[in-house]
Order: structure tokens, then C-alpha cells, then sequence
């Protein structure tokens, strides 16, 4: 049977296919991307407990670890690490007949995963809101305009009839990664249907405010005073629209960083006025990376600039990347770049 279809709109016929291929399957795998943030483990979570609700099974395997402020959503304890539980995942990705892929646009994004899905018999469904999406998998749900792949799962589980008998779990995961994924439904991928289905989200018993406590108020002193080493470390380049911020592996050390500590530091950028572009480099020495946040505000796509510069990509106002030069000559090379982009900054 063949599939190998693309839609931007999950509708009744797509459902259909979904379904089919959902009856032929019995070991099924959810992976959502390296770095999981609280879209990408709210989709995958949304998503099994759905598959539940059908009697399917599923297990979720996240490339490597995911931010302690996610470690409170139902089901997140029963996520594998593929780091850390590298045998039985192997196995799983081997002994699968069907994978879903969430919240990326192509396999290079879950890390060390690449080779192992690459080879792995299953058919995939691939569901993602990222521009330019590849096309490995067998049934593509791709729609860039969409706030987040939660809001993704949402239209799917509608697209099978079943958005009114959700339950708390589902809607709990899906709220936590459209909240996370528009910073608070704010940003400009955020529509008027975003917020009907997050309303229906909280009438099937997502807890706005506890979900929101869970996640923003749940700071240990280190990481707020690491905000603070981040914030004095803040360079603004009034002359390009720019702010940019700097992380070393020592100052990430000396506040016992652990995942996802930095998350939303680069957003702070962008609250300086007239700044429309903001960057945050981080130290991995263990890697052996600087790994870049990229934020816009306006049409100055990030996407196209981390792709073109930093073997990266995202969406046009959220991006991210990677360098292999030392923190001096990353930042060196960014603000070199930057004069070529002076027209667009000041659009
Ligand atoms: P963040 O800066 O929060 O890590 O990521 C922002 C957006 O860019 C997310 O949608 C994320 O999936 C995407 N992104 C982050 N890093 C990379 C990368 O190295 N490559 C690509 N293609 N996308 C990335
Ligand atoms: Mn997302």
C-alpha cells in the first residue's frame, strides 16, 4: 500500500489513512526531536495517551534528555532515554512497524537517533509545524502556520472524532506545549483557533494555572542567578537591532546546570525596545559545540539565518543552530554577518 502523502490540513480522509495504518500496527514508537522542549514532550505524551484511548500501546523515545520542568506531565516517567537506555530503545526502533515523528522536519534532528531510523523498517508519520519539512515519512502532516505540533495533535484527534471524549491527560500534555511553543500565546503564530482549541483543552480538564505554575514558577536559585550571570552578559548592538548573550561551560558549571535551565533566557533580548533580533550562544564542551537560540521579532526570518550560517533552522521567528568554533569566533563571525542584514534588521 502506498501512502506518501503531504497535507497541510488534517481532515476526515487523512484520518482515514492515519486509522489504517494504525489497525495494521502493533509495536508503535514516538520520537520527537533532540533537546525536547515542552512542545515536542507534550505532543509525543498527547499522542500516546491518545493511542491509548484506541488501545494502542506506544512508547516514546527522546534522543537525550528533557528539562525537569516537563518531569511533572503525565507519563513523562515512562519516557526512554536514548542516552541512557540505548539497548531497549534500539530494540524498540528495530522491532517497530510504525514510528511517529513529532515536532521535527528531518531525522538529522534527533541526534545519535539519525542512523538508527534511518534503517528502520517501520512505516512513519511524520507530524510538524517546521519549514522546509523532508520527506522520509510515509504520511507528512505539515503545517508551517501552526502554532505548535500540539495544536498538530489537537486537529488529528479532532480529525478522528474524538476531541470531545479526551481526556484530562490528553488535553493536560497538549495545553503544557501550545502554552510553551507561542511564550504564553503571544506570538504571531498564535490565531483565533489556537485559542478556541485551548479553551476546549481547559473544558476537558487541562489546570491553566497550575500547568503554568508547574512550568514558569518551579525556578531553583541557581538557575534565576544563572539569569542573572545571562543578563550581565547581555552585548546590544543598537546599530544592527541587535542583543545578543553569551553562556560559558564555566558559568553553566558553577550553577549546576542541568537541561533546560536556559530555556527562554534568548526571549529576554527582545524585550529591550527596538531590539528585533536577539541570539543566545551556549558552551557544550562536552559536545563540543556552542549551541545558538535565535529569536526575531518581526519578518527578519531566523530560520534562513541559521541555515545559512549555522547548520540550523527552525521557524521564521525562533530558531536555532550550532558552532564548532570557539565561543570568540562564533560570536566574531555573527557580528560580522550582521551589515549584510542591516536593510532587513531595519525594515
Ligand atoms: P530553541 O532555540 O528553543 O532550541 O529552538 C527554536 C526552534 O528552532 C525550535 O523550533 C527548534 O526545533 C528549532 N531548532 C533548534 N535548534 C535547531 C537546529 O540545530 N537545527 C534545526 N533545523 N532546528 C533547530
Ligand atoms: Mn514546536
Amino acid at each position: 500500500m502506498l501512502y506518501y502523502c503531504i497535507f497541510a490540513r488534517m481532515n476526515l480522509a487523512d484520518a482515514a489513512q492515519l486509522k489504517e495504518l494504525l489497525l495494521q500496527s502493533r509495536d508503535i514508537v514516538i520520537v520527537p526531536h533532540k533537546n525536547p522542549d515542552g512542545d515536542a514532550i507534550g505532543a509525543s505524551l498527547g499522542l500516546q495517551h491518545f493511542l491509548s484511548t484506541l488501545g494502542k500501546n506506544a512508547m516514546i523515545i527522546v534522543p537525550n534528555e528533557f528539562p525537569k520542568f516537563l518531569k511533572w506531565m503525565p507519563g513523562s516517567d515512562a519516557i526512554l532515554n536514548f542516552e541512557k537506555k540505548n539497548g531497549v530503545a534500539l530494540e524498540l526502533l528495530e522491532k517497530a512497524d510504525l514510528i511517529f515523528t513529532l515536532d521535527f522536519n528531518e531525522l538529522s534532528r534527533t541526534g545519535r537517533m539519525e542512523p538508527f531510523l534511518t534503517k528502520a523498517t517501520a512505516k512513519f508519520v511524520m507530524i510538524d509545524h517546521h519549514q522546509q519539512p523532508d520527506t522520509y515519512a510515509d504520511i507528512t502532516y505539515s503545517d508551517v502556520s501552526m502554532s505548535s505540533t500540539c495544536e498538530m495533535i489537537y486537529n488529528t484527534i479532532e480529525a478522528f472524532g474524538a476531541a470531545d471524549v479526551m481526556t484530562k491527560e490528553i488535553a493536560t500534555c497538549l495545553y503544557t506545549g501550545i502554552m510553551t511553543d507561542t511564550g504564553s500565546f503571544k506570538f504571531s503564530a498564535t490565531t483565533s483557533r489556537t485559542h478556541r482549541v485551548v479553551a476546549h483543552l481547559i473544558d476537558k480538564g487541562a489546570e491553566n494555572m497550575r500547568i503554568h505554575q508547574q512550568v514558569f514558577d518551579s525556578n531553583s536559585p541557581a538557575r534565576l542567578r544563572l539569569l542573572g550571570v545571562a543578563l550581565n552578559n547581555l552585548v546590544i548592538l543598537e546599530e544592527f537591532r541587535t542583543a545578543y548573550i553569551t553562556l560559558r561551560q564555566e558559568e553553566l558549571d558553577q550553577h549546576n546546570y542541568s537541561k533546560g535551565d536556559t530555556e527562554g533566557f534568548v526571549n529576554y533580548g527582545l524585550t529591550l525596545e527596538g531590539i528585533v533580533f536577539a541570539a543566545i550562544f551556549i558552551e557544550n564542551k562536552e559536545e563540543g559545540i556552542i549551541k545558538i537560540s535565535f529569536r526575531s521579532a518581526g519578518d527578519f526570518s531566523v530560520n534562513h539565518f541559521a541555515r545559512s550560517h549555522f547548520e540550523g533552522g527552525g521557524h521564521t521567528n525562533a530558531a536555532g543552530g550550532r558552532s564548532t568554533i570557539s565561543m570568540e569566533e562564533t560570536t566574531g563571525k555573527f557580528i560580522a554577518l550582521l551589515p549584510q542584514y542591516k536593510q532587513q534588521l531595519f525594515q
